[in-house]
């Protein structure tokens, strides 16, 4: 039996409900078995670079599809080094897949009109069928006229919808309903802060949100009012007689949050204490934490304010998981007797 497969490639940075409705209305109209989304790692067709992570990008794909077995998400072009082009993709996806699996390179108009760019153009259809999507409702590029003039070899067959020549896969214009909806309209909203409800599934905005991906980036001054918030935390550490206290700045090794700050304390109930009584403290300034997070024996506590995280471990746990170690690149910030360094 054959395996008939849609490619849908894309930086998916997030991906929306524009790339999940195409994708499953692809699906149904051309009787496929599977769709597999291919997030790029570094795509050749864009300025050189994502806003978040390959790995983000990924995280936030396979939520979007998890409750769907016939959406899969493939991570094929994470260590390829360099750009990913489509027709080494395509190879690679042909060589790994089963005997008699049938290919189609799924992508939307915006994405067809440049692909005399892409490498190897002219040898996609040996190997995939492609699918062209429309995307809006009022197409000014007239998708045929543009199928016709990349591929002037093929031409359109009324029977099979397709455009087709003989020993080439075949070519489908595909209306599929418009949702004009785009990653970076996504990311707009972010940064000032608007409501992208509706527009991604919820596991997809629960996860970015958590991550603080797509957010404004930071002015100096917010930059700098952090560290003075790390500071002033690790003066309550010392206060409230928390051990070896000290601060990693992470703000150029991170994209989750800004700040640790370690402390120790000689038991899990003065773990308890030390945390408890950071907590009123910053409670009093109007500083609430996001969650807080213990291990049963309470021998590492976390307290996650977002830019900061508050790490209090007793010494044994402390040295066990060494978050110093592990960031040993991340400059440190100390205070002495109320003396700051960094
Ligand atoms: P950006 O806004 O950052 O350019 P995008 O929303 O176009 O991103 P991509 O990840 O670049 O998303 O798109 C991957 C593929 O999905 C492309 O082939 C693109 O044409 C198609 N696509 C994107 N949005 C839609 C949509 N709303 N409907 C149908 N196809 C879409």
């Amino acid at each position: 039996m054959t395996l008939k497969i849609g490619v849908f490639g894309g930086t998916f940075d997030p991906v929306h409900i524009g790339h999940l409705r195409s994708a499953l209305e692809t699906l149904e109209l051309l009787d496929l078995d599977e769709i597999w989304f291919i997030p790029a790692a570094f795509p050749p067709h864009k300025d050189q670079t994502t806003f978040a992570s390959f790995e983000h990008r990924l995280n936030m794909l396979k939520l979007a599809t998890k409750h769907l077995d016939f959406f899969r998400v493939l991570d094929v072009e994470a260590d390829r080094p360099g750009p990913s082009f489509t027709i080494d993709t395509i190879h690679e996806l042909r060589r790994d897949a089963p005997d008699g699996a049938e290919f189609f390179l799924m992508m939307g108009l915006d994405q067809f009109i440049s692909l005399k760019t892409w490498k190897d153009y002219k040898q996609l259809p040996v190997f995939s069928s492609i699918v062209v999507m429309e995307r809006q409702i009022s197409e000014e590029i007239d998708i045929f006229q543009q199928i016709s003039e990349i591929f002037p070899e093929m031409i359109w067959s009324e029977d099979e919808a397709a455009f087709v020549a003989p020993g080439l896969k075949s070519i489908y214009p595909l209306a599929v309903t418009p949702l004009d909806i785009s990653s970076s309209a996504i990311r707009d909203m972010l940064a000032v802060n608007a409501s992208i409800s509706f527009l991604t599934p919820e596991p997809v905005i629960e996860y970015l949100l958590e991550n603080s991906l797509y957010l404004p980036e930071k002015t100096e001054e917010e930059a700098d009012s952090g560290l003075d918030i790390a500071f002033e935390v690790m003066e309550l550490l010392n206060k409230s007689n928390a051990k070896d206290v000290i601060g990693l700045d992470l703000r150029r090794l991170s994209d989750v949050t800004d700040f640790f700050i370690i402390a120790a304390g000689r038991s899990s109930r003065q773990n308890q204490g030390i945390a408890d009584e950071l907590e009123a403290e910053l409670k009093k300034l109007g500083i609430r934490p996001r969650t807080i997070e213990a291990t049963k024996e309470s021998n590492w506590i976390l307290m996650d304010y977002g830019d900061w995280v508050v790490h209090i471990f007793q010494e044994e746990a402390r040295e066990f998981y060494d978050l110093e170690g592990l960031w040993h690149d991340a400059p440190r910030l100390t205070i002495a007797r109320g003396h700051k360094s960094s």
